[in-house]
């Protein structure tokens, strides 16, 4: 069946932040080879959105000028020899249907990654993680299409540039992810639980495992208390989850932010850089859960200083002023610059 080329409707419906004007062109496409075809078809000489969940991207209220190609192939294949299990996912597959499947089935090591919005697809794209695991763990290989050499190609983990929060697919146009293998083991139990918080709301000592399903029920439960499960009635999950990255700075930079405001959480990085936590910082430098003017339409959550939400009259405009005034006011105080973790499309901070 060929693709549906739809009448351009507003991106605002297609992100979880409900912002964003109309795409010149918006394909929809369902699977491997419309993909293909509508990428290769794209607007010369105009962008390329490729979107799928919508839900990292902050897109301009003006729109986006070129191709917006709509990712909704779906699919898991599965394949198991011995204990381990490959699943090869079709990039518009909702990840969270993923994890679900995984738990529900004994596989382990994408538990914790439970509840995170968007698609299969895209989880290499940033190495999505949360709650002590990420994505680079547990990929094998992305399958994608590469616009440079005009051709499909198979990368191993090791050609991904997996790192915190990005990887080579990130700002970079060339390759669409077509699908994505990930190994998983085949145990009750999960991987060693890592995060003080999970281990702590579970029972278990940091390190040791858990059953899979105490796993994906407690990390859903936290992420919700922190907004960060989408929930269409509550405008706190209108969102991209952290609007900021966890800045990694060099250790006499901590000693800065220390004598400002106290010590603050932090984590070793590569490198001997030490990563900090972005909603402290943001909280010391006096951004509160909920800060934001009313009447411009965007907030902070009510449940987490580092989601920037959309209170349901906002725009993009707004939510980027907000993210201005917080990155200044982090940076005024602590020294300290903060990054957005979305990708901005068509516009920036
Ligand atoms: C409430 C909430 C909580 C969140 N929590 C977390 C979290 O805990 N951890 C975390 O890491 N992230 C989190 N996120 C961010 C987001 O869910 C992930 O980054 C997710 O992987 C994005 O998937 P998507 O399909 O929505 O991508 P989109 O928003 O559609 O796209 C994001 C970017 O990836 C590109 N892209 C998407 N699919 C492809 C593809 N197949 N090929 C090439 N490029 C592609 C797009 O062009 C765009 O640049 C959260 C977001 C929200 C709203």
């Amino acid at each position: 069946m060929p693709e549906a080329a739809a009448s351009a409707p507003s991106l605002a419906d297609l992100t979880t932040l409900r912002l964003g004007g109309p795409a010149e062109q918006l394909v929809e496409v369902t699977s491997e080879e419309e993909t293909i075809a509508a990428t290769k078809r794209a607007k010369p000489g105009k962008p390329l959105l490729v979107l799928a969940g919508g839900s990292n991207v902050v897109i301009a209220d003006e729109g986006v000028p070129g191709t917006v190609v709509l990712l909704r192939q779906r699919g898991i294949d599965v394949r198991q020899e011995g204990e381990t299990v490959r699943l090869t996912v079709q990039a518009g597959q909702p990840w969270d249907e993923v994890a679900a499947v995984a738990v529900a089935s004994g596989w382990a090591g994408i538990e914790s990654l439970s509840g995170i919005p968007g698609s299969a697809g895209a989880t290499p794209i940033q190495n999505v993680g949360a709650y002590g695991q990420e994505v680079a763990e547990t990929i094998t290989a992305v399958r994608a299409y590469d616009r440079v050499r005009d051709e499909v190609v198979t990368l191993p983990k090791e050609a991904c540039g997996f790192a915190y929060r990005t990887s080579v697919f990130k700002h970079n146009e060339r390759f669409v992810v077509l699908s994505v293998t990930f190994e998983l083991a085949v145990s009750p139990l999960s991987t060693p639980v890592r995060y003080a918080e999970l281990a702590r709301t579970l029972g278990v000592q940091a390190g040791e495992s858990a059953p899979l399903t105490d796993v994906r029920e407690t990390v859903l439960k936290l992420r919700a208390g922190k907004g960060m499960v989408l929930d269409p009635v509550d405008r706190d999950t209108f969102s991209v989850g952290s609007f900021f990255t966890n800045p990694v700075v060099a250790a006499e930079a901590v000693e800065d932010v220390r004598r400002a405001a106290g010590e603050p959480p932090a984590w070793p990085a590569p490198d001997g850089m030490v990563k900090l936590s972005a909603a402290w910082l943001i909280e010391r430098a006096g951004f509160g859960k909920g800060y934001g003017d009313p009447a411009s339409g965007v907030a902070l959550s009510g449940k987490h200083t580092l989601a920037l939400t959309n209170r349901g009259t906002g725009t993009t405009a707004a939510l980027l002023g907000l993210a201005r005034e917080i990155q200044h006011g982090v940076k005024d105080r602590f020294g300290v610059q903060l990054h957005p973790e979305p990708v901005l499309v068509n516009c920036r901070l």
